[in-house]
């Protein structure tokens, strides 16, 4: 029997469950991938994100090589690819494991409902979670919309059933068949149509590897704190290697659950917060199956105020967001960190989505999509679920009007500025006691660092305190009316 391995957002040999079913069932394998030519001209995604793939992909195809099977690639509609190499490679069966964003769905549905005609056996498998939405249900059988019921759920089910990772498969066959043309090299991100970038994470299975193993051994133990610090290397990283699946969130898991062992009691807690961080990811996947409504709207009609109307201002406010000139250093820092590197603290995530939000009062789905376009990480389910806690628009929104200070955030979590300095270099000369408000510093103190506010670096575009008070105030009027 011939198999072909459609390989997608699982770009490992570890635990991975279509492939390893392919070499249980197929005397030949053909890995594949599909570029899709309508997704790359949209530029959801940016060159950050492409480029991290790209990497993910060079290294897959090594691991392959290595084992004498071949990645073999195609490019345009991946409905079209997919059955058209099914057909001309003869193949008996195709493996793919699961995916739950809703055009991707659609897509997979094609696909099966093409290759039903000309009997090409179709067998899917869950991979980018532990457990499916299916899995994870309350009492009434319906999909949990709050993620502590989700997360007590999701812990018996871990323990009920205690999962763990797939080996690499011993033998992997490839296909003997002679028609096949050599398989060119994949293509580069300018061939793509994107910028040729150095992916800030270093791509592929062996680098999410040895990242985790880092973690596990050394930060997860005191990840709890460092987790809220951007100014330290405090989380793991992992998040484009989750996204593409260069490692399984079963292999992380179990991972931390070791460190136990090796922690002693002191960081249980720690390593809990960790794995509930994965508990969250799955939580956000689960939405999104079960919800896929969210893609297109908020979650809930929450009493939320308006945002504010198109037109020259509101473009002014974003740009200046966007490009990390707010005035609000630890909003800057986070924005260029992201323009710069592709990735963004998770605690400044949240500063600048709240102040997005709340003290710009732009729509929350400019935000969420500027960080599809940016993030190495990007992934539907994750950033959608985010900003729409963000927004108070979604499942677990923010409790009341929980707004941010950013400078209170700044002092509290960057306290000696070693984040705001590391990335705004305008300030880089500014004492500490004024490295969160920098325009509160005197004109002689501002001569003195060589940073002139309003001209170097600028004056905050609100007034956080007034800003605040009008967000407020326009909740109040929706809750009384
Ligand atoms: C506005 C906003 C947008 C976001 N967009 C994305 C996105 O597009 N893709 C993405 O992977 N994450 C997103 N996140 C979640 C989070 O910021 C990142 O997952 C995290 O910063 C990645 O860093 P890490 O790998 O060091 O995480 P760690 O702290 O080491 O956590 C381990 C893993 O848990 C998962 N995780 C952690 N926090 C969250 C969370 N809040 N929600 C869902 N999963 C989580 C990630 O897979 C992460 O790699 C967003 C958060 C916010 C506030």
């Amino acid at each position: 029997m011939r198999g072909i391995v459609w390989f997608r957002r699982d770009l490992r040999l570890h635990d991975q469950p279509a492939l390893t079913a392919a070499c249980r069932e197929c005397d030949e394998i053909i890995p594949l991938f599909v570029f899709d030519d309508s997704l790359l001209q949209s530029h959801v995604f940016g060159a950050a994100c492409v480029n991290f793939m790209l990497g993910c992909l060079q290294e897959l195809s090594m691991s392959l090589a290595e084992r004498g099977v071949v990645l073999r690639w195609r490019r345009g509609n991946p409905v079209e690819e997919v059955v058209r190499a099914a057909r001309e490679w003869k193949a008996d069966a195709l493996y793919w494991n699961r995916d739950y964003e809703p055009a991707t769905i659609e897509r997979d549905r094609a696909v099966q409902q093409r290759l039903a005609q000309t009997g090409v056996v179709v067998r899917t498998f869950k991979d980018h979670v532990v457990f499916e939405s299916e899995e994870i249900r309350g009492a009434t059988g319906d999909p949990l919309q709050r993620y502590s019921a989700y997360r007590t759920r999701w812990w018996a089910k871990w323990q009920a059933t205690k999962p763990s990772p797939l080996p690499i498969p011993r033998a992997m066959t490839a296909s003997k068949n002679a028609v096949f043309p050599a398989s060119p090299p994949l293509p580069s991100a300018l061939e793509l149509g994107y910028d040729l970038v150095t992916p800030w994470i270093e791509p592929g299975e062996r680098n999410a590897k040895k990242r985790l193993q880092w973690f596990i051994e050394g930060p997860i133990h005191t990840y709890g704190n460092g987790r809220n610090m951007p100014g330290i290397d405090g989380s793991s990283r992992l998040s484009p290697h989750f996204r593409f699946g260069t490692v399984s969130a079963c292999t992380a898991i179990s991972a931390a659950l070791g460190a136990f062992a090796k922690g002693g009691r002191a960081s249980r807690a720690d390593v809990m917060i960790w794995i509930d961080e994965l508990v969250w990811r799955e939580f956000f996947q689960q939405v999104l199956s079960a919800f896929p409504r969210v893609v297109n709207g908020p979650f809930r009609n929450a009493a939320v105020p308006p945002a504010r109307e198109p037109g020259p201002e509101r473009n002014r406010l974003f740009q200046a967001w966007c490009d990390g000139k707010t005035g609000f250093p630890i909003v800057d820092a986070g924005m260029r960190q992201l323009n710069q590197t592709g990735w963004m603290h998770n605690r400044v995530r949240m500063v600048v989505a709240s102040f997005l939000v709340k003290d710009l009062r732009l729509d929350w789905q400019s935000g969420e999509r500027y960080f599809m376009q940016r993030l190495l990480d990007a992934d539907v389910a994750a950033n959608n679920g985010n900003w729409q806690w963000c927004a108070a628009t979604g499942t677990d929104a923010m409790r009341g009007y929980r707004i941010f200070n950013p400078v209170l955030q700044s002092k509290k979590f960057d306290p000696d500025g070693a984040y705001i300095r590391a990335y705004v270099p305008e300030l880089s000369g500014v004492a500490t006691r004024w490295i969160h408000e920098p325009h509160v510093m005197s004109l002689d103190e501002q001569g003195r660092v060589g940073c002139r506010i309003g001209a170097d670096y600028p004056l905050p575009l609100v007034d956080h305190a007034q800003a605040r008070r009008e967000y407020l105030d326009l909740g109040q009027q929706l809750v009384t009316r």
